[in-house]
C-alpha cells in the first residue's frame, strides 16, 4: 500500500505540463524498462521524502515570510548610475551594475543556444516542477559523501530564483528558500517564459548580462545568429564566465565548448559528425572592449575605496555622484608626461625600460592631484603608483639625513668618503659609492647633494639605523623596515604612495596629512553621505624640517637632481637601484609633491637609467605645466643655523692656508659651530702658525678672531661628479 501510494505520487510528477518545450526530450530519456522505473520510482518517493522534511525546516525557520515575491521577476528594477568626477568636474567614469544588457524575446535565440542550455544546465528542464529531485538527490548523496555545502543540481528555475532574488552564499537556508521560489516561479509562468527571463539576466562574464549582450561581446553578433560551435562555446562559459572566457583563456573555453557539445551528442541533440564539426569550426572573436575611464588608474583607485566603504552593490546601482580631489588638467599633464619618456626615451633608445609611473599630491590637503599608474591602463591595470612596493633607492636617504640633524649634527658636519668596512653578523660590509670611488670628506650638505652612499651608511652607523626607521615610520612610511646599516640606501620595499605621502610631510613643515582621492559623496537625491575631512598630524620639529628642506633644495641646484631644475625654489631627491631595476624622483614646493619612477614590472635591469636622468625629466616635464598657475613661494627658512666657513679637509674653520676649492660656507646649529681653525692647512714657513691645534686657546675657550682675512669662499669643484653618474 505503501508502495502504491508512492507510484502515485511518482506519477504526479509526470503529468502534463503548460509548457510546450516537450521537443528538448531526447530519446534516450523515453526508454524505460520495468526495474528501471520500480528503482527510479522508489529514489523519487524517497527524495520526496527527504524533500518533506526539508519543507518542514522551511516552515520551522520561518523562511516564507522572508522571501520575496516572484511577481517582482517581470518588473525592471532601475539600476541608477554611479558617476565620479573629478575636482574640475570632469566625468570620469559612469559605473552601472547591468551596462551591458540588452532584453530579447525567446524567439531572437538562437535555438542552437536553447538546446545546448538545456542539455548542459537542466536536461530535465521541461519535465520538472522547478526542481530535480534525482538530480537533488545525487548532488545530496554526493555532498554527503564528500562532506561539502549543497551544491550543482540546480535547475535553470532555481537559477533564476538565486540570481534574481538571492545572494551567492551557499548555506543551506539560501538552497531552501531557492527551492521554494523555484516552485512559485514553476506555478506562475510558462517554461517558455522561465527560459526568456533565464537568458536575459545571466551573467556571461566582462560585465555582460543577458545572451543578446553575450553574443555581442564575444561574437559581435545577434544572439538569433549564434552557430552551434558559439552557442556551446556560450552555455560552457556559464560554469565561470570570469575564469573560461575565451577572452581570457581561448583552451579553457574550448574544453568547455567540447564538454557541451559532448553532452549534446549523449543526449542525442546532434550526431557525433555535427559535434566533431562544431569543435573544429573556428571561433572568431569580437575582440574586447574595455570599460573606458578617464584618469583610468586614479579611477580605479577611488572605484575600489567605494567598494570597500560602501559594498559593490552600492556602488554599481545606487546612483550616486562622487567627487573627487584628482585635478583632471594636471592629470592630463601628468599623462602626457609619462607617454612622452615611455615615447622617446623608453622604446626610441637603449634606455630599456617599459613601465613608468607618477604621483602628485597637495601635502597640505593629502588631496590626490595626479595620478598615473603605468603606461597603457588597458595593457596593464596594475597600478604602480599604490600597487607596487620597489626599493626607493637613494630616494630614502632624506630620511636618514633628518634622523642625523635631529641627533646634533649639522648640515655642515664633515664626514669622510672613503673605504670603511663594517664587521656584521653576515659578514664584512663595504658600503660602495655607485661610482666605486671616493671622494673625500666632504660636508653632510653636499653628501646629501651628491648622493653618497658611504657616508649615507655611516651616519646610519652613527646614529643607528633604529632612529632612522623610527623617522620614517613617522614621516609616513608604513612598510616594513629592516635594522640594517645599509638602510638609508633604501633596500627595503615602499610603495610610491608612501613615498609621495612621506616627502609630503617635508614639503608641508613636520605636518603629515593623509592622502585622499575621494572628497565627497552625494546619494542619488543629492544629499551628502560622506565627506572626507583632512587628518593631519604634527610628526616632526618644523625646523628640523626645514633644515633637511634646505639641504634637499641643493640636490636640485648642484647635486645629482639638476635634470629636475624649474626656476623657484624646489627641493627633492634623486633614487637609483642596484643594477638600474628602479630610478625615481621625488620632489616637491611647499603646495605639491610628485613622484615619478621608471622600470621594468620584471625587474629587468634598465641601461644606465638613474633617478637624475629620465625620471627628473618626467617630472620636470609635469612640474612645469603643473605650477604654471601656482605662485612662486619659497619653503620657510631654517632657523637656530650659523654660517661658519670651513675647511672640508679638517671640518673645522677654514683659514687662509686652506685650499680654496675645498672651502665653503656651511650652517651649523648655533651649539656646534666648530671653534678650532683647519689643522690641515697651515703656513709651511712657519711652524708655529698652526692655527687651530692650539689646546690652550681651545681649553680657555679664547677666540682669534682673524675670520674676516680669509679668502672669499667658492663653491669646491674638486668634488664634482659627473652629475649623470647613478647614486
Ligand atoms: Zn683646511
Amino acid at each position: 500500500m505503501v508502495f502504491e501510494s508512492r507510484r502515485g505520487i511518482g506519477k504526479v510528477s509526470k503529468s502534463p505540463r503548460k509548457s510546450k518545450g516537450t521537443s528538448y526530450r531526447g530519446n534516450a530519456a523515453r526508454r524505460n524498462s520495468f526495474p528501471g522505473t520500480f528503482f527510479k520510482s522508489l529514489l523519487i518517493a524517497l527524495a520526496i521524502g527527504l524533500f518533506i522534511l526539508l519543507g518542514a525546516g522551511i516552515y520551522g525557520f520561518n523562511m516564507i515570510k522572508g522571501l520575496p515575491e516572484v511577481d517582482k521577476i517581470a518588473v525592471n528594477i532601475p539600476n541608477e548610475t554611479t558617476k565620479i568626477y573629478s575636482a574640475d568636474n570632469v566625468l570620469l567614469a559612469d559605473l552601472h551594475k547591468e551596462e551591458n544588457r540588452v532584453v530579447v524575446h525567446l524567439s531572437d535565440i538562437s535555438q542552437n543556444l536553447k538546446t545546448a542550455l538545456v542539455a548542459m544546465e537542466d536536461s530535465r528542464f521541461y519535465r520538472h516542477h522547478g526542481i530535480d529531485i534525482r538530480a537533488i538527490f545525487r548532488a545530496l548523496s554526493k555532498d554527503i559523501i564528500k562532506r561539502k555545502a549543497v551544491e550543482g543540481a540546480s535547475t535553470l528555475t532555481q537559477q533564476l530564483a538565486r540570481n534574481v532574488f538571492l545572494t551567492k552564499e551557499k548555506t543551506l537556508s539560501r538552497k531552501l528558500g531557492e527551492i521554494v521560489l523555484a516552485f512559485q516561479i514553476e506555478r506562475k509562468y510558462t517554461k517558455e517564459e522561465i527560459m526568456e527571463m533565464y537568458l536575459n539576466q545571466v551573467y556571461w562574464g566582462h560585465n555582460a548580462y543577458g545572451i543578446e549582450s553575450a553574443s555581442q561581446l564575444y561574437f559581435g553578433k545577434h544572439a538569433s545568429n549564434l552557430s552551434l560551435a558559439e552557442s556551446a562555446m556560450l552555455v560552457g562559459l556559464l560554469k565561470g564566465p570570469e575564469i573560461y572566457s575565451p577572452y581570457k583563456d581561448m583552451n579553457a573555453a574550448k574544453e568547455r565548448q567540447e564538454s557541451v557539445l559532448g553532452r549534446l551528442i549523449t543526449l542525442g541533440y546532434i550526431t557525433e559528425a555535427q559535434g566533431a564539426e562544431g569543435l573544429n569550426q573556428p571561433i572568431v572573436l569580437a575582440g574586447l572592449k574595455k570599460v573606458q575611464y578617464r584618469a583610468p588608474y586614479f579611477t580605479s583607485y577611488v572605484i575600489d575605496q567605494l567598494i570597500r566603504m560602501l559594498g559593490e552593490n552600492e556602488v554599481y546601482s545606487s546612483g550616486m555622484k562622487v567627487y573627487t580631489t584628482l585635478d583632471y588638467q594636471l592629470q592630463q599633464y601628468a599623462e602626457n608626461a609619462v607617454q612622452r619618456a615611455i615615447d622617446r626615451v623608453g622604446r626610441t633608445s637603449s634606455a630599456n625600460f617599459s613601465e613608468a609611473a607618477l604621483l602628485s599630491i597637495n601635502p597640505r590637503t593629502g588631496y590626490i592631484l595626479g595620478m598615473v599608474g603605468g603606461k597603457d591602463y588597458l595593457n596593464s591595470e596594475f597600478n604602480r603608483a599604490t600597487q607596487s612596493y620597489r626599493q626607493p633607492g637613494s630616494a630614502f636617504k632624506p630620511f636618514a639625513y633628518l634622523s642625523a640633524l635631529d641627533r646634533g649634527l649639522s648640515p655642515g658636519t664633515v664626514m669622510d668618503d672613503s673605504a670603511v668596512t663594517y664587521n656584521t653578523y653576515d659578514g664584512a660590509y663595504v658600503p660602495q659609492n655607485y661610482d666605486k670611488q671616493y671622494s673625500g670628506s666632504m660636508p653632510l650638505r653636499r653628501a646629501l647633494e651628491l648622493s653618497k652612499n658611504v657616508v649615507a651608511v655611516k651616519i646610519s652607523d652613527l646614529i643607528g639605523a633604529n632612529s632612522i626607521i623610527d623617522t620614517a615610520k613617522n614621516l609616513g612610511i608604513n612598510s616594513k623596515l629592516q635594522n640594517i646599516l645599509s638602510l638609508p640606501l633604501g633596500a627595503c620595499e615602499v610603495s610610491m604612495m608612501e613615498m609621495a605621502y612621506a616627502y609630503g610631510v617635508l614639503a608641508n613643515r613636520g605636518i603629515k596629512t593623509k592622502p585622499i582621492s575621494i572628497f565627497r559623496i552625494e546619494d542619488r537625491n543629492g544629499i551628502e553621505i560622506y565627506r572626507n575631512r583632512v587628518e593631519t598630524s604634527h610628526v616632526f620639529n618644523e625646523n628640523m624640517v626645514n633644515v633637511l628642506v634646505d639641504m634637499m633644495k641643493g640636490v636640485i641646484l648642484n647635486g645629482t637632481g639638476r635634470g629636475a631644475a624649474l626656476p623657484r625654489p624646489m627641493a627633492g631627491k634623486t633614487g637609483t637601484t642596484s643594477d638600474y631595476k628602479d630610478a625615481w624622483f621625488i620632489g616637491f614646493v611647499p603646495q605639491m609633491v610628485t613622484s615619478t619612477w621608471v622600470g621594468n614590472d620584471n625587474n629587468t635591469p634598465m641601461n644606465n637609467v638613474t633617478g637624475g636622468g629620465v625620471p627628473a625629466k618626467i617630472w620636470r616635464d609635469y612640474m612645469k605645466n603643473a605650477l604654471q598657475n601656482i605662485p612662486v613661494m619659497d619653503f620657510p627658512k631654517p632657523k637656530d643655523l650659523i654660517p661658519v666657513k670651513i675647511c672640508w679637509d679638517s671640518g673645522l674653520k677654514a683659514t687662509e692656508y686652506c685650499r680654496t676649492d675645498r672651502v665653503s660656507v656651511e650652517k651649523f646649529w648655533k651649539d656646534k659651530v666648530p671653534d678650532d681653525y683647519c689643522n690641515v692647512h697651515f703656513a709651511k714657513k712657519n711652524g708655529n702658525a698652526k692655527p687651530g691645534v692650539n689646546w690652550l686657546d681651545e681649553f680657555f675657550g679664547e677666540n682669534n678672531n682673524n675670520e674676516m682675512s680669509e679668502p672669499e669662499p667658492q663653491e669646491p669643484t674638486t668634488n664634482r661628479e659627473d652629475m649623470d653618474q647613478p647614486e
